[in-house]
């Protein structure tokens, strides 16, 4: 059976370390798909479909195979029930984060019956200080942020 995998997030924009998660989870999964959700923060600076566009813009652009982007308003177990999926691909930076994402695992587990598996992979040590919320932030303030981001996402920014 082919193993299927999420990558769920809000993508909001998408990094250079998200992008070397997907890049990574495609060569352990026979299919990844990247689900963004709905932004319930108020601070958004793209919105859902644009988000998605952007995330296939550059899959596109790298060439990635096997991988695939759908937006989701559903509980990410819900979400892989219908696909198919059995995996929750998720970034670990710090120690905040590995908190954080074991509860939702375990929570997601549980939910799950336990049928399904959160795999976690550490961020490269270039990206552990790398936040989309940090970007916004310099983004608001028109600092230059071509080193975090695909060259696909700054063009986008440049043109918002
Ligand atoms: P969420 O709102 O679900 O946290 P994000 O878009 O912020 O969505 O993050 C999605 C996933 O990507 C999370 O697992 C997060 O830990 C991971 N991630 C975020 N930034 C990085 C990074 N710089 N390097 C590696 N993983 C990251």
């Amino acid at each position: 059976m082919d193993k299927i995998a999420v990558f769920p997030g809000s993508f909001d924009p998408l990094t250079n370390g998200h992008l070397d998660i997907i890049k990574r989870a495609i060569d352990i999964f026979d299919k990844l798909i990247v689900t963004v959700a709905i932004n319930t923060n108020k601070n958004a600076l793209f919105s859902l479909e644009e988000r998605v566009q952007i995330i296939q813009d550059v899959i596109n652009y790298e060439k990635l195979s096997n991988v695939q982007v759908m937006s989701t308003d559903q509980l990410t177990v819900d979400f892989m029930k219908t696909h198919h999926a059995n995996y929750i691909v998720r970034g670990i930076r710090n120690e905040n984060d590995y908190l954080y994402e074991r509860d939702i695992a375990n929570i997601n587990s549980a939910l799950a019956d336990n049928k399904i598996e959160s795999v976690f992979l550490l961020a490269k040590s270039q990206n552990e200080k790398l936040s989309s919320s940090m970007l916004k932030e310099i983004i608001r303030f028109k600092g230059d942020i071509s080193q975090f981001v695909p060259k696909v996402v700054l063009d986008r920014i440049d043109n918002k």
